[in-house]
């Protein structure tokens, strides 16, 4: 997990902003009703909040909601795991629950992974054990790959968002580099399983929220796993893209892996209706604080709740996910999900084709066309 940006934005922001006059409107409306009605103090204040189970006893918490993400957590407790390190407001550990959890799968598939000895007294992964929830877990072994890095520096500049020097830049010391494709889909379960557990507190939330600025964390964590998403989700497939044109005896055999593939499929369609969930609560969120729907709260990534708005640093998903549904990734996409014969019609095209006319100079109609295939 990184350190987030976070944005605040005040009305002042949407002033700003001509073309959203329906949304003008509506939060100047706001602001008048919370000028005349609640000139001081905010609905309620810290010390009013009603009592918070959650707040003094994290586990119980997730154990009562989210007993998958307990189950990893309890291990880690057991194992003398701490997990205070990961709450950055003491105040209100409940918002660090998606951070923690994260880290819990982390520490839970290291755990449970198995190690050889390698040179000297060091040693290196054997395999390592994803947890894909229902008391199911897939030992995945790890075989001698590439570093992340090498298929990531042909990632064009424009595509390299938030996540990408961090996890895939050069020199990246993450396990997301390092580990190549094993990495990068451990990293890919860690965001779904701190999404889920934030997503499954929705309804606690929802009964110990008294302000408007309770909801910080849920929002925000809303933005920064979605576009987690799809950056791990485009970085595994420029992987394996790169093992099939450079390192083909590699790819040969990631795409034999079967418990690589399944537990990339399985949980790449569990997160895609995960983020479906998490918009359904926030569509709520917004017709209680805005009296429309989540897409009108939206804006330029950022989602307003009243008057404050909160989001991630850039809109990864909106940019990565065309490029995710086009055709260059299409032979993938159906081998992973299980067409072993797949027509490869497509792969023709080099790295080029990112900064080429293959994307973006008939970018337009090109991405129009691949957003309505249906992703597989
Ligand atoms: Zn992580």
């Amino acid at each position: 997990m990184h350190q987030q940006r976070i944005w605040m934005f005040s009305h002042l922001i949407i002033l700003r902003d001509g073309h959203h006059g329906l949304r003008f409107l509506l939060s100047f409306c706001y602001f008048l009703f919370a000028v005349i009605f609640f000139p001081m103090e905010p609905v309620t204040s810290s010390a009013e909040r009603k009592p918070c189970r959650g707040d003094k006893d994290l586990p119980s918490l997730l154990r009562a909601y989210d007993p998958d993400a307990y189950k990893m957590l309890r291990f880690g407790l057991d194992d003398g795991w701490d997990y205070s390190a990961y709450v950055s407001d003491p105040d209100r550990p409940v918002d660090s629950l998606g951070t923690i959890v994260h880290e819990a799968f982390h520490a839970y598939s290291y755990a449970q992974g198995s190690y050889r000895a390698a040179s000297g007294t060091s040693s290196v992964i054997h395999e390592e054990s994803f947890y894909l929830g229902h008391g199911s877990t897939r030992m995945i072994r790890y075989e001698n790959v590439f570093p992340t890095e090498k298929a990531a520096c042909a990632i064009p500049g424009r595509l390299r968002t938030f996540r990408y020097n961090a996890y895939v830049g050069k020199g990246s010391g993450l396990s997301s580099n390092q580990d190549g494709i094993y990495g990068l889909l451990n990293e890919f379960c860690a965001y779904y399983w701190g999404m889920r557990a934030m997503e499954s507190i929705f309804p606690y939330l929802r009964k110990h929220a008294g302000r408007i600025e309770d909801w910080k964390a849920f929002v925000t964590d809303y933005c920064n796993y979605r576009n987690a998403y799809a950056e791990f989700y485009f970085y595994i497939l420029e992987y394996f893209r790169y093992a099939k044109r450079y390192r083909p005896a590699i790819y040969k055999k990631l795409m034999k892996d079967k418990a690589l593939l399944t537990t990339f499929r399985t949980m790449q369609k569990r997160y895609e209706r995960l983020i479906c969930r998490y918009e359904r609560d926030l569509n709520r969120l917004s017709r209680q604080y805005n009296g429309c729907s989540l897409n009108r709260s939206r804006s330029h990534g950022i989602i307003f709740l009243g008057s404050y708005g909160w989001g991630a640093g850039d809109s990864a998903y909106e940019l990565l996910m065309p490029v995710i549904r086009s055709r260059r990734y299409k032979y993938l996409r159906r081998r992973i999900a299980g067409y072993p014969h797949a027509k490869d019609f497509i792969d023709a095209g080099d790295m080029s084709a990112y900064n080429g006319t293959e994307f973006f100079l008939n970018g337009r109609n090109y991405t129009r066309k691949a957003t309505l295939e249906r992703s597989v």
